[in-house]
């Protein structure tokens, strides 16, 4: 066997994956470009930074790093039980949410089954798929959105798991309520429906997402709903790594068979309470993006440039077939955005909502690159 073989040592899905392509570290920009004051809108992170409770809740839990976090997450589940009004038994914590996606996957889908998602959605989900081998089945997008009558006519006898981000990323489009509640009575029992909630917050909190349901509401008639939500977005601690889910008891319990033991590490499940209790934090951000949002559309209207209207905390703008080239030269203005071309979007950029100060810097550099 000559060295290049190793590749096909890997499972048949794993030697045709790609992996996820995350945005550009500050770091990374600064070392290769030599550019210096970044500002990163990105990856749809919290602009105000963590909180001055969760991190000084952060200090005094240092004292205990030697030891193993709770991985019963006791405390954590208490407060989100309580927050939800559901049973401790229905949640299960993950390393981010992106860690329950792929234990579900592993739990429920073999390389017999097909996985069905949106065009356009969150990139995670081809990846846990094609990991366990599943076929993939990928449902055309309507207008940027989910077309749930076609999904619902994508299921087969070989349909496991049915993933819906809600509202999606990169697009920032939402199903609203009668929508939903049609489609998961349509759904069979024996498919798993996963409501991916990353933007709940943003969403529920915004006028133009008239009837956007809570998953948690359908939870009780649908045992075969995972809802699932993160602390890395609204709440502001994606470096922390938490998310969790909320699902049938039974369902929780299979997940729970699978995952690591102490896949929550202690510093994120303690910052996780903090964060949860702390509204006024959370309100803040939110208010700040529903301002820096209609900031940005402002600003693309001014340009003259069209967008696809976002209940998230991030935009997907069209800046024309060099949307790459575009992307590099906001890089060397210092400013990192997302290009998503890798979602069959090859002429937008997805900007993450900032600060009003970051904001006004990307809005600047735009205008600079596009000659605006
Ligand atoms: C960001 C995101 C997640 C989860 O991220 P975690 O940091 O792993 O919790 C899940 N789904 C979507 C659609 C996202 O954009």
């Amino acid at each position: 066997m000559s060295e290049c073989d190793l590749l096909s040592l890997a499972t048949k899905g794993v030697q045709t994956l790609s992996p996820y392509q995350a945005g550009k570290p500050i770091d990374e920009l600064q070392r290769e470009y030599g550019v210096s004051d970044i500002i990163k809108l990105a990856s749809n992170e919290n602009p105000l930074g963590p909180s001055d409770k969760v991190i000084s809740a952060i200090q005094s839990e240092l004292a205990e790093l030697s030891r193993y976090p709770d991985g019963n997450a006791f405390e954590l589940k208490k407060a989100l039980a309580n927050k939800h009004s559901v049973n401790i038994n229905q949640i299960t914590i993950g390393n981010g949410s992106n860690d329950i996606l792929e234990i579900l996957t592993r739990a429920f889908v073999t390389p017999e089954h097909e996985v069905i998602f949106s065009q356009h959605a969150f990139a995670v989900y081809p990846i846990v798929t094609q990991a366990v081998g599943a076929t993939a089945v990928v449902v055309p997008a309507k207008d940027w959105g989910h077309d749930l009558n076609a999904m619902q006519k994508a299921i087969s006898d070989k349909t496991k798991v049915i993933f819906i981000a809600n509202p999606n990323n990169p697009t920032g489009t939402w199903v609203d309520g009668n929508s939903l509640s049609a489609f998961l009575q349509a759904v069979p029992k024996n498919v798993l429906v996963v409501l991916d909630e990353a933007y709940f917050e943003f969403a529920s909190f915004d006028p133009a997402a008239e009837n956007y349901p809570s998953g948690l509401e359908y939870l009780n008639q649908y045992p075969n709903l995972i809802v699932t939500r993160t602390f890395s977005k609204a709440y502001g601690l994606a470096g922390l790594r938490v998310g969790y889910s909320v699902s049938h008891s039974q369902v929780a319990d299979i997940l729970n068979r699978v995952r690591q033991p102490f896949n929550a590490n202690s510093l994120a499940l303690k910052a996780a309470e903090v964060a949860l209790a702390d509204q006024s934090y959370l309100e803040e951000g939110i208010k700040l993006n529903a301002m820096g949002m209609q900031q940005l559309i402002s600003a693309f209207d001014d340009m003259s440039l069209s967008y696809i209207p976002s209940v998230g905390n991030f935009i997907c703008v069209n800046v024309g077939e060099n949307a790459m080239n575009v992307y590099d030269d906001l890089l060397y203005q210092g400013v990192i955005v997302r290009p998503v071309a890798n979602y069959e979007m090859p002429e937008y950029l997805r900007i993450t909502i900032g600060t009003k100060e970051e904001n006004t810097r990307f809005i600047d550099a735009l205008k600079k690159v596009l000659n605006k």
